[in-house]
């Protein structure tokens, strides 16, 4: 990375001289190196990998801006993506990130933010959940997008990676009956996360929320809800006060698991091991919860 590059394009963009005085790694990134920057009384976040995760960033520029835009809940604010030399990077606002705050708000303003809609399923680009391909073109049908570019697309995947024909029949089988989830619940396009779990989502030095590390589009917000239960992390009162804010339908409980396969699916895409076997228990379960 060619740091002194990236100190000119910052004060470009920003119009006032930045130098880097101060440069901290941080850890708790999954995919990227991450680093606190600090000069000239100024400090950003910065996200380093290679070059050819340009796209990736530019993705992730887009989602946080998206989110940023709804003024509802805080996320940190994009300044620059690009690259240089062998890397790529995305610099935004640095928020010095605490586990604890105010669940119930985090809770309201995500249904708050939920409330940003758009007329059509999918977004205006493709991005990445983890480090595999998301897509997400418009459709105007949810239960469609959901089979074509969420299950459809990771049992792909999950078929050339080896999961096995029983696995790819289960799926294939779920695929084929996802409309009788949707007999009575039509969802309307609500601008999501895509990636909420607890490691991205935390609280500002003031108990704020603060989420980061999107892959959004416009969906169920069900889907949002559904994968902070995924792997825990978020308290009660969140989901009281998201209950409060903005109540959800009483088919959410099968749904959940619907949508979290999604993730189980993915995850064995990215790790394998167990995460197949997880994925075509909750396919079963969901075909035999709509029988
Ligand atoms: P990755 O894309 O590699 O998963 P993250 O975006 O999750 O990386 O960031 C890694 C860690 O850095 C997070 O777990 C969080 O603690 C911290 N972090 C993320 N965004 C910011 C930010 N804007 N300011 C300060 N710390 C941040």
């Amino acid at each position: 990375m060619d740091w002194a590059e990236l100190e000119q394009m910052i004060s470009t963009h920003v119009g006032k001289r930045f130098v880097i005085d101060n440069k901290k790694t941080l850890g708790g990134g999954c995919i990227n190196q991450a680093f606190h920057v600090t000069g000239c009384g100024q400090e950003y976040f910065v996200k380093l990998n290679a070059a050819s995760m340009l796209d990736m960033f530019e993705a992730e520029y887009a989602g946080l801006d998206a989110m940023y835009q709804t003024h509802s809940i805080r996320v940190p604010r994009p300044l620059l993506s690009g690259s240089s030399g062998s890397s790529a990077f995305l610099v935004m606002e640095y928020i010095p990130l605490h586990g604890s705050g105010d669940a119930a708000a985090m809770g309201a303003q995500l249904a708050q933010m939920h409330g940003d809609q758009a007329q059509r399923f999918g977004w205006h680009r493709d991005n990445t959940i983890g480090a595999t391909a998301q897509i997400n073109d418009w459709s105007d049908n949810w239960v469609e997008f959901w089979c074509q570019h969420r299950l459809g697309y990771q049992i792909r995947l999950a078929e050339a990676r080896g999961i096995g024909r029983h696995a790819v029949q289960v799926c294939e089988r779920l695929a084929e009956s996802l409309g009788d989830f949707f007999t009575d619940y039509m969802p309307r396009p609500s601008l999501l996360h895509g990636d909420l779990w607890g490691g991205n989502a935390a609280y500002d030095a003031s108990g704020e929320p603060v989420i980061f590390d999107p892959a959004c589009y416009f969906g169920d917000r069900e889907a949002d809800l559904a994968m902070t239960e995924l792997f825990s992390g978020f308290s009660g009162s969140f989901y009281a006060s998201y209950n409060e804010a903005w109540p959800l339908d009483a088919g959410y409980g099968v749904r959940k698991t619907l949508y979290n396969q999604y993730h189980i699916l993915n995850h064995y895409n990215l790790f394998g091991g167990s995460y197949g076997s997880q994925a075509v228990r909750m396919a079963e379960q969901l075909l035999s919860e709509c029988r």
